[in-house]
């Protein structure tokens, strides 16, 4: 149907293009069902904190004349709004994939300023856990792309340092500029020294709704949502993300973007080329 439609479109501008533009229509195929499938058991998703919350706010007005009863319905309460606040922000992030088409917005995004709201979208539950954020090598670094999707997709990434990480440990986020074939890349990663995946998880965690543990992920208002958020954004963008990691201590993943500089020069060029 559509695809069909845009390819008879483009044609003139060569077969690679074509194949591109239908890739890409799977592509937004797919993040549609995901919607989809999120829209269909967020209710539920939302409902249990809601509920826990309402609940626990109860039982603390019940134990007001007992402190340590107290303090511990509000850590659960936290708990439970942490996980509130990792749900709405994945409904945000698969809105922002779902509206924005990469190659029309692109622009020219300060590394720096994509980390820094990586890191403040997670202060709150590193700073619950003891974690120490930190982050280095970005000055100066510019990617090609849309900024809402590559925030989104870099938060994920940290996000899921500090929720599968043990307290008292350190998150990692470094930038880099490499060369490649097909143009200047900046390499941004996150290294985490938390519980770290096996090597069969590895093939499955960018699947969408893939969890390794999910009652731990649960717990954490994960989704099994956020890996595949990012795979896409990366794909879309011309770049990549991957994962190394050993188990029992940690893991690091990489995104890889076109460098600002390099993708204009790219696309002035193939501009003159048609
Ligand atoms: P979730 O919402 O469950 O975090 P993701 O798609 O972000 O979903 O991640 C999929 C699964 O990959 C997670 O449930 C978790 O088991 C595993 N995972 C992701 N990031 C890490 C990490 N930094 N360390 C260990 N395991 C991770």
């Amino acid at each position: 149907g559509d695809a069909l439609a845009v390819s008879a479109r483009v044609a003139p501008l060569g077969s690679r293009l074509v194949l591109l533009l239908v890739e890409d229509l799977t592509e937004a195929r797919r993040i549609e069902a995901v919607r989809r499938d999120f829209v269909a058991n967020v209710s539920h998703e939302l409902k249990t904190p809601v509920g826990a919350l309402s609940l626990l706010s109860e039982a603390v007005l019940d134990a007001s004349d007992d402190p340590e009863a107290v303090e511990r319905f509000a850590g659960r309460m936290q708990n439970e709004a942490t996980r509130l606040t990792n749900l709405v922000q994945e409904l945000i992030d698969l809105s922002r994939v779902q509206n924005d088409d990469p190659l029309e917005d692109s622009e020219s995004v300060q590394v720096d300023e994509l980390v820094t709201e990586a890191i403040e979208r997670s202060r709150q539950s590193a700073d619950n856990k003891q974690i120490t954020l930190l982050a280095g090598g970005t000055e100066g670094l510019h990617v090609w792309g849309n900024r809402g999707q590559l925030a989104a997709a870099l938060g994920n990434l940290v996000e899921n340092a500090v929720n599968y990480s043990p307290a008292r440990t350190r998150v990692k986020v470094a930038g880099r500029l490499t060369q490649s074939p097909g143009g200047d890349l900046i390499e941004i990663a996150v290294t985490d020294q938390g519980i770290g995946i096996s090597d069969r998880d590895k093939e499955r965690i960018f699947e969408r709704f893939y969890r390794v543990d999910p009652a731990r992920s649960r717990a954490t208002g994960g989704t099994g949502l956020g890996l595949s958020i990012v795979k896409h954004v990366a794909a879309s963008h011309g770049g990549e993300v991957t994962v190394w990691s050993a188990e029992g201590q940690g893991s690091t993943f990489t995104l890889r973007l076109p460098e600002a500089g390099s993708a204009r020069e790219q696309a002035a060029l193939d501009k003159a080329d048609r």
